[in-house]
């Protein structure tokens, strides 16, 4: 199955048999739906039929596509679609796979520009181009209305167009986060057109309602505002606006109060403080409102989710404003303060904090049953919804062509990549401006284990890469551990491992067919496991006749091990079994020497090489190691 199945729902539209073939493993492995004419009904394909115009079928799906999938001409596509395109924030995303299907086209963005990271995807899986043309994606720069959804952050107000035309045309920007992880900040390519508040005299750096437009640098021609505030003036500078969540909204109610009452109480008081709406992570109450109509209705009208506390929660929470009254009625001092501070609270994640900066506030209305107390509380971290998705991949050994298509998918679909710096550099070209990118040494395996699961488990799409394939000596094995220490429950966050090839098929594969007997593979890296035992495994495999891997062979600080193996091996098998050494498979600088078991430790060997021993019975013949099967001594 595909990384497409994020995208759903998906529709696959083609009127050619042949298209509807190929097209038709793509809809499967998507999950998606491939729509075909009637007229191809007797074909033995899994899909669905349209019996009108395809003009009118268009029309019927138009609305509920995350994105349509043509295997048409462009001219056609462009025809089709011509009389139902509206706007990006509702229109799905228009992808063209030529019909010779060499490559696949991003034609219309739809919400969120997802056209172009759907065509990246799909040209992935079908191993051809994609083609895009977005200027942010041209400028190699986030582009400005997508790059906040991964943090779970919302749009605000703004003049999109406008600023994301100034941003790709490199003209200067001014950023104003007050809230929200910067990350997205960290990977920027060379010479953009940012300027952050930061790094700004901080005595001029706000744009609020009192500030004379020469208070911001000189030369900006686009703001970009990330924070909380509903209303903030730029002159006439176009702006836009994101809102990380980050407001914990505490309520309190009578019993029965109106959602009238409790939807204009929270307008009320996010007006009072000029707070967007948009930054608002959560309602949270008391238990024993969990089924409070008003509170539930509003927190299903404003597609919120809605926490609660029982009063053991609450009660030891310092508040401003405690009250006796409501103690002896529910069991805490405090609800809506309580449930705010309790709320924003949620996570220790990247060392979140927490303030209560509206203090509880009662509204009646005369005309309107009941009361509503409500409070606010601000956390550090923002709230994401997303669901985390871990992707353990194994890039392979080297270059990217060695990396398989479903690993790319994956790769490009991450949030964030985690890995060893130097396998970071072999995949660059396949990474997008958005993506969160972190390096480690090579000892941090723990770390990056660590961190990739606190990532995810906050609701990033994580890609932690290993050279190879990441469940051979790599980091697939280390992530699961942990999370099998952690009780995790197999779902949250969902795990996907993304076979690569290892360092031992790839060599097999340069020298001909050393592995086509038993085989096994030795590391000799005993940092983690005691050399006796890799002892016993090295006399097993040489007195077994196994053709033998060795993985880790060799670093500066292990200089024995190899010799000590190459004493076992020759007591069991001829100095002249043939033996390669191979560093850097793969990649640039890649370098194989065949030479035998005798002679081996007579050439360098390292971190980056992989050694293999054939068995009794491998021949060196020109270039190659062949193992006899014994096909021909039958
Ligand atoms: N997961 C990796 C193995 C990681 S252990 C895989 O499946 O291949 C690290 C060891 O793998 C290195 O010390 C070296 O022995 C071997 N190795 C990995 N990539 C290599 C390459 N491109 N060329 C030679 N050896 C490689």
């Amino acid at each position: 199955m595909s990384i497409l199945r994020n995208y759903q729902p998906l529709h696959f539209i083609t009127v050619k048999k042949e298209n509807a073939y190929k097209l038709s493993v793509l809809a499967n492995n998507s999950e998606g739906t491939l729509w075909l004419p009637n007229k191809l009904k007797n074909e033995q394909l899994s899909a669905q039929y349209y019996s009108d115009s395809l003009a009118i079928h268009l029309q019927n799906i138009w609305h509920q596509s995350q994105a349509i999938i043509f295997c048409l001409t462009v001219g056609a596509v462009v025809r089709l679609i011509a009389p139902l395109l509206k706007d990006k924030q509702n229109d799905p995303a228009i992808i063209v796979i030529s019909p010779n299907f060499d490559s696949v086209i991003s034609l219309a963005g739809g919400h969120q520009g997802k056209a172009d990271k759907l065509t990246e995807l799909i040209a992935s899986e079908l191993n051809t181009n994609g083609i895009i043309t977005s200027a942010s994606f041209a400028a190699h720069l986030p582009s400005v209305d997508t790059f906040g959804e991964i943090f779970g952050w919302h749009k605000g107000e703004g003049n999109w167009t406008s600023v994301s035309a100034n941003i790709t045309g490199g003209k200067q920007t001014f950023v104003r986060q007050t809230t929200g992880l910067k990350w997205w900040q960290n990977n920027l390519p060379d010479g953009h057109c940012f300027i952050f508040s930061e790094q700004i005299d901080s005595s001029k750096n706000s744009f609020d309602n009192t500030t004379e437009k020469e208070e911001l640098p000189n030369d900006v021609f686009s703001v970009i505002d990330i924070g909380v505030e509903k209303n903030i003036s730029c002159q006439n500078i176009p702006y836009v606006r994101w809102h990380p969540r980050v407001l914990w909204i505490g309520i309190g109610c009578e019993r029965n109060t109106s959602f009238t009452l409790i939807e204009s109480a929270v307008i009320e008081v996010l007006t009072k403080y000029n707070l967007a709406c948009e930054s608002i992570a959560s309602l949270v109450t008391i238990d024993i409102k969990k089924d409070e109509v008003g509170i539930l209705k509003l927190a299903q009208k404003w597609n919120l989710p809605l926490q609660t506390y029982c009063a053991e929660q609450l009660k030891d929470i310092h508040v401003p404003n405690p009250s006796t009254v409501v103690e002896k009625e529910v069991g805490t001092a405090s609800v809506a303060e309580a449930c705010a501070i309790k709320g924003a609270s949620f996570s220790t994640f990247e060392n979140n904090t927490t303030e209560l900066i509206v203090s509880k506030q009662i509204i009646k209305s005369e005309d309107q049953k009941g009361a509503v107390t409500i409070a606010i509380a601000q956390s550090t971290l923002e709230y994401n919804p997303h669901q985390g998705q871990l992707y353990l991949i194994g890039t392979g050994p080297g270059n990217i062509e060695y990396l398989t298509n479903s690993a790319q998918m994956a790769l490009r679909e991450a949030d964030v990549i985690i890995g060893y710096g130097l396998y970071i550099d072999l995949i660059k070209t396949l990474l997008r401006p958005e993506q969160i990118i972190e390096s480690y040494s090579i000892t941090q395996e723990k770390q990056r284990a660590q961190r990739a699961i606190l990532l995810a488990q906050w609701g990033l799409k994580v890609a932690v890469i290993s050279s190879g394939d990441c469940g051979i000596y790599g980091m697939a094995g280390l992530v699961l551990e942990i999370l099998a220490t952690e009780n995790w429950d197999g779902k949250s966050p969902s795990v996907e491992v993304f076979s690569g090839i290892t360092a031992l098929q790839s060599l097999a594969a340069k020298i001909g067919s050393p592995l086509m007997h038993d085989f096994c593979a030795i590391s000799l890296s005993d940092l983690l496991t005691p050399w006796e035992i890799i002892e016993k495994r090295i006399v097993a495999a040489a007195s077994a006749d196994f053709v033998t891997t060795i993985y880790n062979p060799r670093s500066k600080t292990r200089q024995e091990q190899i010799v000590k193996l190459q004493n076992i091996f020759l007591q069991y098998r001829n100095p002249n079994t043939p033996v390669a050494i191979a560093r850097s498979i793969g990649r640039d600088d890649e370098q194989i020497i065949l030479t035998t078991l005798g002679e081996m430790l007579n050439y360098s060997i390292d971190m980056l090489t992989t050694v293999m021993i054939g068995n009794n019975s491998t021949i060196r013949y020109k270039d190659l190691l062949i193992t006899p099967r014994g096909y021909l001594s039958n």
